[in-house]
Order: structure tokens, then sequence, then C-alpha cells
């Protein structure tokens, strides 16, 4: 293993703290070059120092000593008839991760994994068939950006950056937060905070401090289910923080202005797909500043649940609609590829 720190696990206040440290001790690293390495790194995407123009030799030899530049290998890439690309990326220690390229009209958007495999159980979710294996470092969620925005055609940007991808990203709080430093860091990615969404099955005590934090990306929950019966079925998550618990702090939530709570409903046959359903979730998010993000089920191989209708997707969607709720119905992108919401599975096993 090598003993160089992988600059991308810092953010800039850390590389100017090393910096300031070794200026002391009379390396004449000055702290200003974080802002300049950061540059380099995130906006002009190098992979070496040597890239670095304008860093002079001796700072750069002094980088090279320390820290390396650590990059992800595609191991596979399908593309979708629709246009989004699912990568998979093989990490240092023989696990693989997967990331979603989703293009739209007005911006792309890059759906990125929080962890290898997902701890959280969710009965119809093909990432929870994994169980938990690691989270990822700040390094490794940075990197499938990094690598698919490469990856694009010149001059194609990445503008929306989703954690809807494998894994809970709430259990990987502290390399979480890192990540959406560097993304939202004016010398690093400039993201704006709104361009930025985090996904939750609905852990209660990160919900709550994320709502702390200097750094505020949107916020989704996996909603599911209107009542505890249905959602404990689908999501182990709602025994310790039930639907009442759950709304509570969704209420508590600081949001700032013409800002809202996404949540994300899968409509699943016979099971969350009917009027009384949308009832149920009228009256559970009243008063509150939310938009709902209608799912069709997507059926994987072995599931025991299935998809409704589209019709019967169009008039649940109609009856929220008709009521004044935002809810887009999304069709799930990258079906064909095994790249939608819940698809993304792995082999945990070493790959040769
Ligand atoms: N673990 C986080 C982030 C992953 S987001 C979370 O659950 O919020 C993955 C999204 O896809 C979640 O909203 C989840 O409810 C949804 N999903 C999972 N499996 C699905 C499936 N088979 N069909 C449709 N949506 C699914
Ligand atoms: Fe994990 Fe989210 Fe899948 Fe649930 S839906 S198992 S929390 S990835």
């Amino acid at each position: 293993m090598s003993k160089l720190h992988n600059i991308k696990n810092w953010t800039r206040q850390n590389l100017r703290r090393w910096m300031t440290e070794k200026s002391m001790k009379n390396f004449k690293v000055q702290e200003f070059r974080a802002d300049q390495i950061f540059y380099w790194l995130y906006q002009k995407k190098v992979t070496s120092f040597s890239e670095m123009q304008n860093i002079g030799r001796e700072t750069r030899n002094i980088m090279e000593e320390n820290f390396l530049i650590s990059t992800l290998e595609k191991c596979e890439k399908q593309q979708s008839q629709d246009g989004s690309i699912k990568y998979r990326f093989l990490l240092e220690d023989g696990l693989s991760i997967e990331s979603v390229f989703m293009p739209h009209t007005s911006h792309n958007t890059v759906c990125v994994s929080s962890q290898v495999g997902c701890g959280m159980g969710c009965d119809f979710c093909m990432t929870g068939t994994m169980g938990f294996v690691r989270n990822l470092k700040t390094a490794e969620i940075i990197d499938q950006i990094l690598t698919v925005w490469i990856d694009q055609p010149e001059g194609k940007k990445i503008q929306n950056i989703v954690f809807m991808g494998m894994g809970e990203p709430f259990h990987n709080y502290q390399n979480l937060l890192q990540a959406l430093e560097i993304l939202t860091d004016e010398y690093g990615f400039n993201f704006s905070q709104r361009r930025i969404t985090v996904s939750t099955s609905g852990l209660l005590p990160k919900i709550r401090r994320f709502g702390k934090e200097k750094i505020r990306a949107n916020l989704a929950i996996s909603l599911n289910g209107v009542t505890d019966a249905v959602r404990s079925k689908l999501m182990p998550v709602n025994i310790p923080y039930n639907l009442e618990k759950l709304i509570k702090v969704c209420r508590e939530f600081p949001l700032e202005s013409r800002r809202r709570i996404t949540f994300e409903y899968i409509l699943i046959r016979d099971l969350t797909d009917s009027i009384k359903d949308a009832k149920g979730l009228i009256s559970l998010l009243h008063g509150m500043k939310f938009k709902i993000n209608l799912i069709p089920f997507n059926y994987a191989p072995g599931s025991k649940y299935q998809p409704p209708s589209l019709e019967k997707s169009r008039i649940f969607q109609k009856y929220l609609l008709d009521r004044g709720v935002v809810a887009p119905l999304r069709i799930s992108k990258g079906q064909d590829i095994q790249g939608a919401c819940g698809q993304l599975v792995v082999g945990t096993k070493v790959l040769n």
C-alpha cells in the first residue's frame, strides 16, 4: 500500500492547513497553492501534478512526494436506448460500484454511489440484496463524477448530481460531507447547492444533523408507503423511525426560500398504487413545502413486486396534480441496462 495521501480525500481547507504546516517547516509551500491545485484537479480535471502549469517545480515535487491523484478504472460501460449510460468501476480492493449518466434536454445528471452495497435492507431494492459491504471514501465518490464527466464528448457538462446510486449516503456521513464540500467549493467543481440532491431512506438523526450543516444540498426522502404497516414491510428503517417521527423531522427541517423536500414514492402494483394511498400522501405531507417523485416500480428478476400499469400510474399522478401537488411521474431511465432506480447491484467478489 502506498503511503501517499490521496489528494481527493482532502478538502481545500485541509490542504491549506497542511501547506501552512509544511511552510513552517521551511518547505515554502504557500497555502494559496491549495486553491490552484483544486482548480487544476476539479475544473481542469487533470490527473497529474506535472500538468499544473502555474505551479512551480519545487512545489510540484513536494506534492508528488506526499500525494497521489487517484483515477477510477472503468470496467464496464453500457449505453441505454434512452441515452443514459451505466458505468461500473473497479475499486482498488477489487470491489466494484456503479454510477449512471442521465442526459436531459436542459441538463445532464450523474447518479453516484455512496457505499458498496447497502445495509438498509429495503425489500424492493436490488442494491439492498448485497447487504452493507463498505463505505466509499470521499475520493471514490468524487472520482465517479470526474470519470463520468471526462468520458463525455467535449463540451458536454454535468449540471446535477444525485446521491441516488448504491448505498445509504447518510450512513457514510463524514465522507459524504467532504464530497459535498469539494463539489460546492468555488475552486473545486463549483456546483450550486441547489444542483445536488442527497437521497436517504430516512435516518432521522442524520437528517436533523444535515439540516444544521453549512453546506446543504437538496434533501430527498424515500417514502414509498403512507402507513407504517406498508412502509415497515418495504423499508425496515421505518421500524425505529416510523412515519410520525419521520414527518415531524421533515416538518422541522430548515428550508431556504424556494426550496422544498423531495419525497420519492415507488408505485407498486396493488400495494402502494391506490387512490387511497394518494389521499394518504396528501394528508401526510399537508402543509409542507415538498414535491413527490413518482417512480413506477422497476422490476428485477426474482422480485416479488410488480409495477402498476401506466394507466394506473397516470390516474395516481392525476389525483395529486388535480390537488396542486407537484408530482412528476419518473419513468426511470436506463431500465434496459439495469441502470434504473434500485437496479444497481454488483457481485461483491473480487473480479478477475
Ligand atoms: N439509499 C438511498 C439512496 C438510493 S436512492 C435511498 O434509498 O434513498 C434509490 C431510490 O430508488 C430510492 O428512492 C428507492 O426508493 C428507489 N428504488 C429502489 N428500488 C427501486 C425499484 N426497484 N424500483 C423503483 N425505485 C426503486
Ligand atoms: Fe439501500 Fe436505498 Fe436500496 Fe433501501 S432503497 S436498500 S436504502 S439503496
